[in-house]
Formats: structure tokens, C-alpha cells, sequence
């Protein structure tokens, strides 16, 4: 079979990754100490940091530089995996992200990379089990995406090319997210990870959780923040900034009292909501979206240069060590 090394770059969960790694002929252990391979193990290190912040972007300029970055995403999985399931939902995300931002786009893409994960990509109806498995994480967005706001007949629910073109980026988030054996990681990869781990950790402990550096907010949630206290706040803007803030850390009380300021304040419900989005009822932990999605929604309010807020709010707090504000 032939591969494309350039388009298995670009969308390197599809199935034809797995056969493309075999038919190069080296075991992964073999292919670590590899003189050209070697390289994909500190790629895959670097697409995991790049993806939790959401500016990974796959590089295949050359044949090499594709051939490399194809095989930086198996070893970025594991990695990933090996980080705890918080970890894992950011990595999944920045994965589907970038993915998206190439295929959006691009009918035939999207149309072999819907074929591969089984979903449709053109709107229509969708078969109502697959829609729920897709668009559950999206519900907590927008309310446009509950069943409840749906046309649904015959047991499929419809819709429109652009949302066909989303839901295909959650199959794809989904696939990035499938189990991984962790068992079998080589050496190598175990102790990536746990340098990984002590850097990320490392890396969050350099954030006041206790207190919001305001000032290091970027504008699209300094604009969330001030809806929120107008009482203006929609779904997306509330979805957004409670889980930028849980992802920086602050802890629940902290963003209870960021939403205490708005005018329809419940305090039971919005704890409820926080532990929902933080997986403190058992369920997934949710990560805030990248700048990509919050520009989508009409949300974002400058350039600043950035993938993702947490990445304004890191270089930003950095700058002023100590001048730490409580909202
Ligand atoms: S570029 Fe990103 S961080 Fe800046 S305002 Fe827009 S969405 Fe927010």
C-alpha cells in the first residue's frame, strides 16, 4: 500500500498511520536510538506541550520533516496518556484543533477523514447515537447543540455542513483520546513522561491559584468577566471562562467568586456547573478552547499573538511576579 507521508502528517490518527510505522520495518524500541528517527521522540515531547497549549501546528515541509512528525504522534499519545486524564483532554484537544484548522477547508480531507472515523462530513441527517457521542462536549458550549434544539426524525438528527465539519473534529478528538497500553512504553518514553509530568507541574506551580492576576487576563476574557457582571454573559462566554480558570488552577471557591459578580448569581448551581466541568462528578475534565474556537464563536477581542488564552495569561503573569490582584 502507498502512503502519503504529507497527509499523514497533517492527520496522522487516521489508520493508515499504524501501517505506514509498520511498514518502515523498525521496532519502536530500535527506532528511538535510530540516527534520523530518534528525533520524533523529542517531537512527540514537543507536540504534547505544543498541543496543551493549543499552537501545535504539524510541520511537512520536506519528506523527512513529514516522515518525522508522523511519527512524533504515536509517541506524543503515549506521552500524553502517561500524563493523567486532565493532561490527556488538553493533548486531545490541541490534537483536533489542529487538525481542523487543515481540513475545514478541504472537502476531500475532510471526506477520507470522515470515511476513516466512520462519520459523515457533509450534514444531513446523522444516526442520533453517533450525534450524542459527537456533540456531548459541545452541549456544554452552546445550547444549540442539545437534542432538545434539534430537528430529529427517524432516529437522525440534522445537520448543517459547517456543524457536520465540527463534529467530525470530535470524532477526531475522540479517536486521540482512545486508550493507550502503558504498560508496553519503552524506557525512553517512561522517562519522558515523567520528566514531562515534573515540568507541567512545575510549570502550573508558577501560578498564584490562589489569587487571579487580572491584569494577565487576555482581552477575550477580560471581556467574559465583564459580561459576566452585566449579567450579558452567553453560554459559550460562561463555558469559556469557567474553564480557563479551573485549567489555571484557581480552585473552586476562587471561581465561585469570580461569578459571584454577576446579577444572576445562584451559588448552588454554579457549583454544580464547576464540578461538572472540573470532572468532579466522575466525567471528563473540561479544557477551555483555543483561540481558534473562541474567534469561531465571535468571542475573541484582539490578536495578541497567541493559540491559546492560557498562553497570554502565562507570558503575561510571568512578566509581574509578585503583582498579583484578587477579583
Ligand atoms: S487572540 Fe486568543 S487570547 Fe487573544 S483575545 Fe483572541 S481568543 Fe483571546
Amino acid at each position: 500500500m502507498d502512503f502519503d507521508p504529507v497527509f499523514l502528517a497533517k492527520y496522522p490518527f487516521l489508520k493508515a498511520t499504524k501501517e505506514y510505522v509498520a511498514s518502515l520495518g523498525i521496532p519502536l524500541s530500535e527506532m528511538l536510538s535510530h540516527p534520523v528517527y530518534g528525533a520524533s521522540l523529542e517531537l512527540g515531547r514537543l507536540r504534547v506541550l505544543d498541543c496543551m497549549e493549543g499552537r501545535f501546528r504539524p510541520e511537512y515541509g520536506d519528506p523527512v520533516r513529514a516522515q518525522l512528525t508522523v511519527l512524533s504522534y504515536p509517541l506524543a499519545r503515549m506521552l500524553a496518556h502517561g500524563l493523567g486524564r486532565a493532561a490527556v483532554g488538553r493533548y486531545a484537544q490541541g490534537e483536533a484543533e489542529a487538525a481542523y484548522e487543515l481540513f475545514r477547508d478541504d472537502a476531500e480531507a475532510s471526506r477520507l477523514i470522515a470515511k476513516d472515523l466512520g462519520v459523515s462530513e457533509t450534514g444531513g441527517g446523522m444516526p442520533f447515537p453517533q450525534y450524542v457521542s459527537l456533540a456531548t462536549a459541545l452541549t456544554r458550549q452552546s445550547p444549540k447543540w442539545k437534542l432538545a434544539n434539534r430537528l430529529v426524525d427517524a432516529g437522525y438528527v440534522d445537520v448543517e455542513a459547517g456543524e457536520a465539519r465540527i463534529l467530525l473534529r470530535e470524532a477526531v478528538r475522540n479517536r486521540v483520546l482512545e486508550s493507550v497500553d502503558l504498560k508496553r512504553l519503552p524506557e525512553e518514553v517512561k522517562k519522558m513522561a515523567a520528566g514531562l509530568r515534573t515540568a507541567l507541574t512545575g510549570d502550573k506551580a508558577t501560578l498564584d491559584i490562589e489569587a487571579l492576576d487580572y491584569e494577565a487576563l487576555p482581552p477575550c476574557m477580560k471581556a467574559m468577566t465583564a459580561a459576566l457582571e452585566a449579567g450579558v454573559s452567553s453560554h459559550s462566554a460562561m463555558f469559556n471562562l469557567a474553564t480557563f480558570l479551573a485549567n489555571l488552577g484557581l480552585k473552586t471557591d476562587d471561581i465561585v467568586k469570580v461569578y459571584s459578580k454577576s446579577p444572576k448569581f445562584d451559588e448552588e448551581k454554579t457549583r454544580y456547573q464547576l464540578e461538572f466541568l472540573t470532572g468532579g462528578r466522575g466525567g471528563t475534565e473540561y479544557t477551555c478552547p483555543a483561540c481558534a474556537t473562541i474567534k469561531s464563536q465571535g468571542l475573541c477581542k484582539n490578536e495578541c499573538e497567541v493559540k491559546h488564552p492560557l498562553q497570554h495569561y502565562r507570558r503575561h503573569s510571568r512578566k509581574r511576579p509578585k503583582a498579583a490582584a484578587k477579583v
